[in-house]
């Protein structure tokens, strides 16, 4: 695939609504390269994809891209358990007149994928719609629902993650965005546990107003309690049309919004938008993972995450791709359940991320052995820095040394895979443990403490993006400000990621982790303000300040030091209700693994908490402290390296 980019300025996106006001002041230019090049600077050939007229007014031959949304099928769901789904979808390319007519596997049309009329919705273009997708089991079939495929535009909020305590967390969140509704399944299922879903829907709307119904939509058998607002979704949806007509959206329309942590408490709302999301989802699917017809693609990550909803749902989905739906978790019902289902269901890209390959590794060989994994073809890795050894594993064991394994690097913020090994020339090295080449357009750069550009190879610094690609988020719900803040203000012209990365003697890019205060938990990624935040509810506990440490098996861990308010006797009944606040307030995999009570924290005079003194501590580096001539008083390093060492004394005991 060859492309020349136009190398211009980067100009951060300008919010949504301004956007679409220049789009249609440019309309008499609005026939492609030059609106869609002009407002967004991409190359030409991006510029067609993503114009906002008709192809032909461009000369583009057949088809080609219609702004329209891409019309979804769901075609045959091929086996339904409780652990995985199986999922065909087709991309006809329809315009603007197609009807969506989905049927059942027996050719009946159902009307889950229908209009939204008999919900009483009123079809209003709010950019601040909150539509993401749900993949519904009905019957023998899988349904994908999404906002692109649906052409929804009402306020519907989705109980998307199966991990229940975050919906809380989120709705609070999400409740300037004015959804009505809420999809959700009576209980959730994973690891062979069920999860009182509708339950804390229930809690959750409580501080909703706007939440006018709450559609429940059977999972398990269970009967549970439904109220007022309830409504049970199968019997609804019985009553609608089995026909839809699609709904055209502007390349610029919102398609998800996605929470992401951010380095203050308050975790921030990305959104994406339509055709430039789409474009790069499908083609980084394709060329990174070297993505065929009828080859079957197996990413196993929680379609709540940024990877679920590009490389399980619409990336995918935009290239006609069999995707598949995996619901349990890799050691569930034993450590092999992963390579049972690359067996079963013939798996030709599997997709995971590092945390659960170091989890599997511990089982040993015998569970990926017992399967037969010869579909493979290439292995992807995602989320976090993969260490070597789990990489060698992945490749040697599981890939049997013939899959090319990519390691790919991006973000929530990207939208799709920025830094990966392949697309490459043919049989290119691959290096392990390492993201190493930019994909198509990303010119990644890094930047030395004095903002300016590190030349040559060899080297290492803040890693940025020299220019903008289609897959970017356009802005943070509702502070389009923060979102220039975060990224485009510590170096004027560059994206920056928050990460840090070495450029080897050869070129290729090493990511070394973040720089800011966010912390990675098992490809979770955490702002240590938000537990910091969560622990401060509690009465007994002014003061706290979470850091990072490597974990074994989660890649890092959330190591808390607490101060109380008085001494007391409870203080493991006080840890005990911090753990339990955090897991509510944020999700289990937040909770710190450590909590250590001090005296007082490291804090310089203006007041700041120095948490990289914390660090240190607690990756024992205590002997290399660094200038510690700010502290208010240093004689604070001593005491809590003392706590430290008592704790971990109390601990090995
Ligand atoms: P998220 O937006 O939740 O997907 O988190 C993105 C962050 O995860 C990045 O900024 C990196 O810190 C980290 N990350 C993602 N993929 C990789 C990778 N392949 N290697 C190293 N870090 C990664």
């Amino acid at each position: 695939m060859g492309y020349a980019l136009v190398q211009e300025p980067f100009v951060p996106p300008q919010p949504v609504a301004a956007r679409k006001q220049e789009a249609t002041d440019n309309s008499a230019e609005a026939s492609g390269i030059t609106l869609a090049g002009g407002l967004l600077g991409w190359s030409p050939l991006l510029s067609v994809l993503l114009c906002r007229k008709q192809p032909k007014a461009v000369g583009h031959k057949g088809q080609g891209w219609k702004r329209d949304p891409p019309v979804i099928r769901v075609e045959t769901l091929l086996e339904r358990r409780e652990a995985h789904k199986f999922l065909k979808v087709e991309f006809p390319g329809a315009g603007p007149e197609h009807k969506c007519d989905l049927r059942d596997q027996d050719g009946t049309p159902t009307p889950w994928d229908t209009s939204w009329d008999w919900a009483g919705f009123e079809a209003e273009d709010r950019p601040e719609a909150v539509v993401v997708q749900l993949y519904e089991a009905h019957g023998s079939t899988v349904t994908a629902w999404l906002q692109t495929s649906l052409a929804i535009k009402e306020q519907l909020w989705l109980a998307r993650s199966i991990e229940t305590s975050p919906l809380c967390r989120e709705f609070e969140m999400s409740n300037p965005a004015g959804s009505k509704a809420v999809i959700t399944y009576n209980q959730g299922v994973r690891g062979g546990r069920t999860i009182e879903l509708k339950a804390t829907v229930d809690e959750a709307v409580k501080s909703c107003p706007s939440i006018k119904h709450v559609f429940v939509a059977q999972r398990t058998d269970n009967k549970v309690q439904m109220g007022d607002r309830d409504i049970p979704l199968e019997e609804e949806m019985a009553k609608a049309d089995s026909v839809c007509t699609p709904e055209s959206m502007d390349s610029e329309d919102m398609l998800f919004m996605l929470y992401t942590s951010g380095s203050t408490g308050k975790p921030k709302g990305i959104i994406h938008t339509q055709a430039g999301y789409l474009l790069y989802a499908a083609v980084t699917h394709k060329y990174v993972f070297d993505y065929q017809q009828g080859d079957v693609f197996g990413c196993v990550a929680d379609i709540g995450w940024i990877t679920g909803h590009s490389y399980v749902v619409y990336g995918p989905l935009c290239n006609g791709a069999t995707s598949v739906l995996f619901e349990s978790t890799p050691v569930y019902p034993d450590p092999g359940r992963y390579w049972e289902v690359v067996q079963r269901l013939k798996i030709n890209q599997f997709y995971g991320a590092p945390t659960a390959i170091r989890l599997l590794l511990n089982y040993g060989e015998e569970w990926v052995k017992r399967y037969d994994r010869s579909s493979l073809k290439v292995l992807g890795s995602v989320g976090e820095p993969i260490n070597k050894e789990a990489w060698q594993w992945f490749y040697q064991v599981v890939g049997e040394g013939r899959c090319a394994l990519v390691d790919t690097w991006w973000q929530t913020e990207t939208g799709g895979i920025c830094i990966a090994p392949r697309p490459s020339e043919e049989k290119a090295e691959i290096v392990p443990a390492m993201a190493m080449r930019p994909f198509f357009g990303i010119v990644p750069v890094l930047m030395d403490e004095n903002g300016e550009v590190i030349e040559g190879n060899d080297v290492s610094g803040a890693l940025c993006i020299a220019q903008p690609w289609p897959g970017m988020a356009r802005t943070i719900h509702g502070d389009h400000q923060r979102f220039i803040d975060a990224y485009f203000k510590a170096y004027p012209g560059y994206y920056f990621t928050g990460d840090g990365a070495y450029r080897s003697q050869k070129g290729y890019y090493q990511i070394t982790g973040r720089m800011d205060d966010i912390i990675n938990i098992s490809g979770h990624r955490l702002g240590t303000a938000e537990i910091e935040d969560a622990m401060a509810d509690h009465p007994e506990v002014p003061e706290t300040a979470v850091v990072g440490y490597p974990h074994k098996i989660k890649g890092e861990g959330a190591f808390a030091f607490i101060v109380l308010k008085e001494q007391t006797a409870c203080v493991d009944h006080i840890k005990e209700e911090l753990k339990t606040i955090v897991a509510s307030k944020i999700a289990k995999y937040a909770v710190p693994d450590h909590i250590l009570v001090v005296k007082r924290l490291p804090k310089t005079r203006s007041g700041k908490i120095m948490r990289r003194l914390l660090r240190k501590v607690v990756t024992e580096q205590s002997g290399n402290m660094g200038d510690v001539t700010t502290l208010d008083d240093p004689s604070v390093v001593k005491e809590i390296l003392d706590a430290y060492q008592k704790y971990k004394e109390k601990s090995s005991s």
